[in-house]
């Protein structure tokens, strides 16, 4: 079971509603594996909330064309077919941008000399931590590479190959709608997308639900900061039929919890509510979450 949670925008609760989820379900569901991916490679920040012990740490690659210079004959092929502007033939050198360069091989298999081959360049780091019963893995873009689709991937690919099919996977996405979310997405089997009851919520609302259907998934809604602004974003979902899973309130002991690194799942009105965000997630799904959720319910 794959859950992606993500959000129009950054700073709406998706990081804290996918760090109590991921710690509720791993310790409801003792027979299979929680794992929590922290996606939001370029800033990733589930691990304040999440103290454990580091199980495995790697560099994370791409490949980019390195040049041959005793083979080049300057003919300016390869800046002639890379389409994103990664490659430039000077008079006496041929230079690799690469932070451009989307790993295509165009330049590679068309330059007419063999003078260019592909060799790994690092773009950004996987680390596996254990927090009780939670494997957490998080992905971190370098400083200076943009483009955070390939370490997505590369993360996510880590968690298929070391947890079984039957885990149970939650995905902290990249805010927004462009690239980064979409492949944090697409291997979804589901999709919670978080709205703060503001104008701004409701237009990045708006964005990430055409986003949804557009690519489509299922999904549902929760609202964080339930009670501090307008019903837009309620009046929004029965209009669209979209469903509502849970409402988390606009409470200073949340704020004061967040401040301090803390899980909100500690509240015990919180805890419930989460649960019933599951509860929600499963009937929809049809798909069993968290043990944890039946006993209480
Ligand atoms: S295509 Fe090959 S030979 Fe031509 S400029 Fe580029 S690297 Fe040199
Ligand atoms: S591998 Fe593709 S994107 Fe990268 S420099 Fe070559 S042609 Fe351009």
């Amino acid at each position: 079971m794959k859950i992606a949670i993500a959000s129009g925008k950054g700073g709406t609760g998706k990081t804290t509603l996918a760090t109590n989820l991921a710690v509720l379900c791993s310790s409801g569901s003792r027979d299979k594996p929680t794992v929590l991916s922290d996606l939001d490679v370029e800033e990733p920040n589930s691990g304040l909330f999440l103290k454990g012990e580091t199980l495995h740490q790697q560099k994370i690659m791409k490949e980019i064309p390195g040049w041959i210079r005793d083979k080049c004959t300057f003919c300016n092929r390869c800046k002639e077919v890379c389409n994103f502007n990664a490659i430039a033939v000077l008079p006496d050198s041929v230079l690799v941008f690469p932070e451009l360069c989307h790993s295509c091989y165009a330049c590679v298999g068309l330059c007419p000399e063999d003078a260019l081959v592909m060799k790994d360049h690092p773009i950004g780091e996987l680390s596996h931590y254990k927090v009780n019963q939670l494997d957490f893995i998080e992905g971190k873009l370098n400083i200076g590479e943009q483009q955070a689709v390939p370490l997505i991937s590369k993360t996510i690919d880590y968690t298929k190959e070391n947890f079984p099919d039957n885990s149970i996977f939650l995905y902290d996405s990249p805010p927004g709608t462009s690239c980064p979310m979409i492949e944090s997405v697409k291997e979804a089997d589901y999709v919670i997308l978080v709205a703060e009851p503001t104008p701004f919520g409701l237009h990045d609302l708006n964005l990430s639900v055409k986003t949804m259907h557009k690519v489509g998934k299922a999904f549902g809604v929760v609202i964080n900061r339930h009670g501090l602004g307008n019903d837009d974003i309620e009046q929004f979902c029965r209009k669209e039929r979209v469903r509502i899973l849970g409402r988390i309130p606009n409470m200073p002991e949340i704020a004061e919890k967040y401040s301090r690194g803390e899980l909100i799942i500690e509240i015990p009105e919180i805890r419930r509510e989460m649960l019933n965000i599951l509860t929600k997630t499963e009937e929809i799904t049809g798909r069993w979450i968290c043990r944890e959720n039946h006993k209480t319910s």
